[in-house]
């Protein structure tokens, strides 16, 4: 494994170069609920225990694929409160969840060194929002460090864990998608994994009731103080000098285009690089903005440094102009790249504008779709033959949020994790529609239960469908509590839907295998008469864990047979029809031989490929 390279370079994700960071830093307790752009983090840590698993060796550490990002992240707070060095890891959604811990958390602290790692995602490649969680540090007092590439993210890491001991805070570690996903050379140092057993020392400050509360926000506030110092002096806060009195100010992803179009353009300027960004050196920022007539902040998403910046230079009466957001096309949305950045510093520096060397080929949209052979796509076919018109279909946060896209069209509403139950309740008591809900196993342990323990208790008449495919199948086919093992690559008590939700005092509970549409049908059929809360767990596993040779072969459409009615491409929508000429053919390197569409073809026109 290219993380544990005893080598003094690898080449590695952003991602894995944080997992290095930690190695070295002698990690104890790493713990997660997946989300992209984060999963690598979580997964290295995995594969990781597993490669030493079955060398007969002990791993060193332990790592958890908790239930949702609230319970990763209490479970590693108790365990650096008891003086193991921890890391939680999430995409920046699963802050939200654990918001709730981590305010709370700041003002305990932590004994021996915790990184929380939010992975933002500008442009919402894998989200349903953009937010900008470098906020979250401000709002909650944690300090804040922000990587630019593999090599940073895995020196910082390690001078994380040390700055929240020194602190005795939790780090907030900002990730993004591009930081996440690039690869890049990493100086490696010693692996330093050893078990050990921490020790908690009890004390009524730990007790969060309003009393102490009271006593311990102060005592966060001068933490902080302490970590401006600490800002202050970091390595990863410094000034590059290539002259002029021009000033740019980047963190992140961000300060790589900056450098990068600064020397294709050879303009003089300083530049700031930020990698402590919260608390801001904030006598580092006087001086640079005292020496700069002009200040250009380029920054991912929110005006983050900008109007801490810009408020500097106001307290300071600093006679410095500040651009940042709306300056050239500097955007609060989406990613830059390097076209955008060099166009803004041109327009800073009074250069002519780049020709587009753009050849604009046009590249044809290629949306997402349900893989071929997916069982969603049964259920939600199934759905669809028998749910009355103007049924709402709220859904949630999986592979299976794809059932949105034609022809299936199986997704009317959308929040966040566990959002579809909630909302099912809401919509069957405003509208006299019918609704049937949509989630995925994994996500129905994350944030599905309380939904349904309020729908039950309210007696909300609505379907929930369980759509259970036997794994986290979205962020990489992790584990989750209705698997049989862990993310340490042991065996665990696997939990079933369908027990669960009769534990709630679900009445109406039926289980279906939707590769068999009758009955599917059927079932759906009988949820929908029943008035009340019911639930149907639809299972099957995820195509893609069954093993290749079972999903060998292809099957095939006897022309002879087939009527053009289109069934299986404009209702079903399998990705592997396709048509050749005027003929309806399955392209056998995509089918995996599912045999779902036979039960939709009337003539019986789809056979197995001899
Ligand atoms: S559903 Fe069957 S008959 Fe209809 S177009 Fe497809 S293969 Fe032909
Ligand atoms: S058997 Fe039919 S439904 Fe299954 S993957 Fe192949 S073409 Fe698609």
């Amino acid at each position: 494994m290219d993380v544990l390279s005893t080598q003094k370079k690898a080449l590695l994700l952003g991602n894995e170069a944080v997992v290095r960071g930690a190695v070295e830093a002698g990690i104890d307790v790493a713990t997660t609920y997946p989300g992209t752009p984060s999963s690598e983090i979580a997964d290295t840590f995995s594969k990781i225990a597993q490669y030493y698993k079955n060398k007969g060796l002990e791993p060193g550490f332990y790592f958890q694929y908790s239930t949702n990002e609230k319970v990763a992240l209490e479970f590693a707070a108790a365990a650096a409160v008891s003086g193991l060095r921890a890391l939680t890891c999430m995409k920046h959604v699963g802050l939200n969840v654990a918001s709730d811990t981590f305010m709370t958390y700041m003002y305990v602290g932590c004994k021996a060194g915790h990184v929380i790692i939010t992975a933002d995602d500008p442009s919402c490649h894998s989200s349903q929002n953009e937010q900008d969680n470098r906020y979250y540090a401000k709002f909650g007092n944690a300090p804040l460090l922000e990587p630019s590439d593999p090599l940073e993210a895995k020196d910082m890491v390690m001078e994380a864990f040390k700055i929240s001991e020194e602190l005795s805070l939790p780090i907030l570690f900002r990730m993004t998608t591009r930081t996440s996903h690039i690869r890049g050379p990493v100086s490696l140092g010693r692996i330093n994994l050893k078990k050990k057993k921490g020790k908690f020392e009890k004390n009524p400050l730990m007790v969060t009731v309003p009393e102490v509360a009271r006593k311990l926000h102060p005592i966060l506030l001068e933490k902080m103080e302490m970590a401006e110092k600490i800002s202050e002096n970091s390595r990863f806060n410094y000034v590059e000098d290539f002259g002029g009195n021009a000033g740019i100010v980047s963190s992140g992803p961000s300060h790589n285009y900056v450098r990068e179009a600064v020397e294709e353009l050879g303009v003089k300027c300083k530049i700031l690089k930020l990698g402590m960004t919260n608390p801001l050196p904030r006598k580092m920022c006087i001086d640079f903005l005292k020496a700069c007539g002009r200040v250009l902040v380029v920054e991912e998403l929110e005006p983050f440094l900008e109007e801490q910046l810009k408020a500097i230079a106001h307290e300071e009466e600093i006679d410095v102009k500040i651009y940042g957001k709306g300056y050239g096309g500097l955007s609060r949305i989406y990613e830059y790249d390097v076209d955008i950045v060099e166009r803004v510093i041109r327009k800073f520096f009074g250069l002519k504008e780049k020709e587009s060397a753009s050849s604009s080929i046009p590249i044809p949209p290629r949306p997402p779709v349900l893989c071929p052979g997916c069982p969603h796509r049964a259920t939600y076919y199934a759905v669809k033959q028998v749910a009355p018109e103007g049924t709402i279909y709220p859904t949630d946060i999986g592979c299976y949020t794809l059932g949105k896209a034609p022809p299936l069209e199986v997704a009317d509403f959308l929040l966040c994790m566990g959002s579809n139950v909630g909302t099912a309740c809401g919509f069957s008591y405003a509208t006299n529609q019918k609704v049937i809900s949509f989630m995925g196993d994994s996500t129905f342990f994350h944030a599905g239960l309380p939904g349904i323990v309020n729908a039950v208790h309210h007696n909300h008449d609505c379907i929930i469908t369980v759509l259970d495919n036997r794994t986290t199948a979205m962020t990489g086919h992790q584990p989750n509590p209705g698997t049989e093992y862990d993310g340490m690559g042991n065996e665990a008590v696997m939990l079933k839907v369908e027990d669960v939700v009769r534990g709630l005092g679900v009445k109406h509970v039926e289980v279906v295998n939707p590769n068999n549409l009758e009955k599917t049908k059927e079932t759906f059929r009988r949820a929908l008469e029943y008035k009340g809360t019911s639930v149907v767990v639809s299972k099957a596993p995820c195509i893609l864990l069954i093993p290749q040779e079972r999903r060998a072969g292809s099957f095939e459409i006897d022309q002879n047979k087939c009527t053009k009615c289109e069934v299986c491409i404009k209702k079903f929508g399998c990705p592997a029809f396709y048509y050749d000429g005027d003929k309806i053919k399955i392209d056998e390197t995509l089918c995996s031989a599912c045999g779902v569409c036979t039960q939709v073809c009337e003539p019986h026109a789809i056979r197995r490929k001899k």
